[in-house]
């Protein structure tokens, strides 16, 4: 139903453009009423002005009312592939890729993510181009930088003239409402960087103090990192939210209460995973409150006559590739999705008012489709076997461990086959027979060589801490990481970092103004766009 109702707006667009190009052609004016057949009998009359048609389109976009970025942290278009690959079909010689919500919008650009630190950025510099349309340095939100030192310092950036992000200045110049919603705390780097200034992306008590003083309309997801301070010595964030007016919504119960009579809110997840998060979508429950029901709710508060932009990020992907774990992003990346079609059902509702974009910060993890021992061979479906993600598995273990300071790898193997669905190679079952072996869920001999060792390392009292394990590891629990870069492994998904890497990112939109997201461009350029779009001066 979505589909036909996008695809009809793409007729509508491209029909426009032949509308236009008749007017500009015949210099007649008729009716729009009959833009169907006009456009249908004058095709070939359109193709002559095409790039007249097309001037004329850009210039007389409707700006939008409403407004929704989508950010992906660390989502390039690996993970996007990945996720499609997943919710396909990937059984030997049937393969079929499952296309998610916003790949059908009408346009489709790339943006490169360089800031002006690293060609590897971080979220910090990267959020701050996209938000604010200026390169600065790894670890800095909203400030530009000063001299040639690298570094996320007071004395190297420009603290007494401080830029306007898009949505400080849809606020302040055009009155729109703005909500900001994250998977992972609040004031982390990207939602920060679209109302905080600081030196660096650590100083969160800073930005917290400055999200109380935004007066934004709302905020959702996750909780404040560091709310009294990194020596908890400071006035309570959240208090401090309720004195310049924020109502706080922290049941299920009340954050579905609210609604565009709620005044300023903050409505934070109940259940909370890791680091203020909220979980991993592949380890919800049913019943939790998830990113789309966040979405849906920011639409509740923030619909109004003079419109909203709001800005939804799902965090965790970004977390899930530093951590190697392919389930886990994926997981988070079809949830993304899901809030993203929260959007596009409300863009229906309001056609020619709406504009979604839906990009991403930059890659992370260095993911790749097809990796050393699979070659040419995939095999998604193995992870259908791995139940939770990494930090759930993490605590699994850390709890097996506290009750039994001495528990054995076969109890362990056990847990491992539950959950990741690995079988010692003479006593498991061959889950893909005829397929060559690294295909199949059982351990060879060289994968359960490298079990022992990171279970070894698991429990040992004092981990080891060389380049060796740097490199095995990268500081996640050394059997959690382990057991996911083995099972991603056999699915033909490759891993080449612990960060963020320099690949370009892609960029969707639909909509009013969507056309100006075509092409090849700088992250900065994301923020020129809008600027652009939404006819600030
Ligand atoms: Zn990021």
């Amino acid at each position: 139903m979505i589909k036909k109702a996008l695809s009809s707006k793409r007729l509508f667009t491209g029909l426009l453009c032949l509308t236009m190009a008749m007017v500009l052609a015949l210099g007649t004016a008729f009716s729009s009423a009959n833009e169907s057949n006009s456009g249908m009998q004058n095709r070939a009359v359109a193709s002559s002005t095409a790039e007249a048609a097309l001037k004329a389109t850009a210039t007389t976009t409707k700006t939008p009312k409403y407004i929704f970025m989508f950010i992906g942290d660390g989502m390039a278009a690996a993970q996007v592939n990945l996720a499609q690959i997943y919710k396909g079909n990937n059984k030997h010689n049937q393969i079929s890729l499952k296309e998610l919500s916003f790949q059908d919008f009408e346009a489709v650009g790339y943006q490169t993510t360089h800031d002006a630190t690293s060609f590897a950025p971080d979220s910090a510099s990267t959020a701050t181009s996209l938000s604010s349309g200026f390169k600065t340095w790894s670890g800095t939100i909203g400030l530009k930088p000063v001299g040639n030192k690298s570094g996320n310092k007071p004395e190297n950036v420009n603290s007494s003239n401080i830029p306007q992000t898009i949505a400080e200045r849809l606020k302040a110049e055009k009155g729109m409402k703005v909500g900001i919603i994250s998977t992972v705390t609040i004031n982390h780097a990207t939602p920060a960087a679209f109302y905080a200034h600081v030196p660096s992306r650590n100083d969160y008590y800073d930005i917290a103090m400055q999200m109380a003083k935004s007066n934004f309309d709302y905020f959702g997801g996750g909780t404040i990192n560091q709310p009294t301070g990194p020596k908890k010595d400071q006035k309570d964030a959240y208090e401090v939210m309720k004195q310049n007016g924020y109502t706080i919504a922290k049941t299920k119960k009340d954050i579905l209460a609210l609604n565009s009579k709620s005044g300023k809110v903050y409505a934070i997840t109940p259940v909370v995973q890791d680091s203020g998060a909220m979980p991993y979508a592949i380890d919800n429950k049913a019943g939790d409150l998830t990113l789309a029901d966040f979405v849906k709710k920011g639409i509740d508060v923030l619909d109004n006559e003079k419109g909203f932009f709001m800005m939804t990020e799902s965090g965790k992907i970004d977390w899930a590739g530093h951590a190697n774990d392919a389930k886990a992003n994926i997981g988070d990346v079809l949830a993304f999705d899901n809030a993203i079609q929260v959007a596009i059902n409300f863009a229906n509702k309001h056609p020619d008012e709406t504009l979604i974009i839906v990009t991403g910060d930059h890659e992370t993890g260095g993911m790749t489709i097809g990796q050393a021992t699979t070659g040419y061979d995939t095999a998604f479906e193995l992870l259908d076997h791995q139940k939770m993600s990494y930090v759930a598995f993490d605590n699994l273990i850390n709890e097996m461990k506290a009750k039994n300071p001495k528990l054995s790898f076969n109890k362990v193997l056990s847990v491992i086959t539950e959950n990741f669905g690995l079988v010692n190679e003479t006593t498991g079952d061959i889950s893909r027979k005829g397929e060559p072996s690294y295909m199949t869920l059982e351990l060879s001999d060289r994968e359960m060589s490298k079990l022992k060792t990171a279970f070894a390392e698991t429990m040992a009292e004092e981990p080891t801490d060389n380049e060796e394990t740097d490199l095995l590891y990268g500081g996640y629990n050394p059997l959690s990481v382990t057991l996911t870069h083995i099972l991603n492994n056999k699915a033909g998904i490759g891993w080449a970092s612990y960060s963020h890497t320099g690949v370009p990112v892609p960029v969707y939109a639909t909509g009013a103004g969507a056309e100006l997201f075509n092409g090849a461009y700088e992250n900065t350029d994301v923020y020129n766009k809008l600027v652009k779009i939404t006819d600030l001066k």
